[in-house]
């Protein structure tokens, strides 16, 4: 079904909460691009463990920043993450990865950095954007924005699920992780992980895919 209007949709929400199929799911619906900015701060991340820059270390991550070229490209049907010439699209998505885009992401010279970068791809409208301030901070314009949200334990057995074969992790490690980066998100000075107030609130918990993204496109066809 293509929506007549053109829209920006962000999706924010905690780690866990559906946000990223559901978004893809609601992009290929509505014909509109998908961009998870998660994976942004999760490149900043993997070129910071690269160059050895702490996640603290404000001069260096800044000077890092201002070398790096970071771009969504589309291979096939999927789209993928290239810093520089490198794809890095399956290395970003380790736990260790997580932690440090976490902690990457409370330091406002990288926050600066990728708001430029997320508001020059979402001029052209028609996109989904997926992440933790896409509504408050980035686009606090966007004419439809959901949050999603799920109890801890379901969205540490989803990712437990998800990265099942690429990571040692027992369930309890991961909601561990899951509680740990929720409040680092949460509590930051900087863009904090939180809902803008006019969107509209989506908990997972008890939902199949097929009744969230029902959910949703009814939001998305009444403001269209
Ligand atoms: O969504 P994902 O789990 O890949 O995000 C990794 C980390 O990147 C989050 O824990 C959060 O700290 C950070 N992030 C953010 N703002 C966004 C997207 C992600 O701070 N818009």
């Amino acid at each position: 079904m293509k929506s007549k209007k053109a829209f920006l949709i962000t999706i924010d929400g905690p780690a866990g909460a559906g946000k990223t199929t559901l978004s893809k799911m609601l992009a290929e619906r509505l014909g509109y691009s998908y961009i998870d900015t998660g994976a942004l701060y999760r490149g900043v991340a993997f070129e910071a463990i690269h160059h050895g820059i702490a996640s603290d270390d404000d001069k260096a991550l800044e000077e890092m920043c201002s070398q790096l070229s970071l771009r969504f490209i589309i291979v096939g049907k999927e789209l993928r993450l290239f810093s520089n010439e490198k794809d890095i699209t399956d290395r970003i998505r380790t736990p260790e990865m997580a932690m440090m885009a976490s902690a990457v992401s409370a330091r406002p010279v990288v926050r600066s950095f990728l708001l430029d970068l997320q508001r020059e791809i979402g001029l052209k409208k028609r996109v989904v954007f997926e992440g933790r301030d896409m509504g408050t901070v980035v686009f606090p314009e966007a004419e439809v924005k959901f949050f999603l949200d799920a109890s801890p334990h379901i969205r540490a057995i989803r990712r437990f699920n998800e990265m099942k074969g690429l990571s040692s992790q027992t369930l309890e490690e991961v909601e561990k992780d899951i509680i740990r980066r929720d409040r680092n998100d949460s509590t930051r000075a900087v863009a904090p992980l939180k809902a803008a107030d006019d969107a509209v609130h989506i908990d997972t918990t008890a939902l199949t895919l097929d009744e969230a993204i029902e959910k949703m496109l009814k939001v998305v066809n009444k403001r269209g």
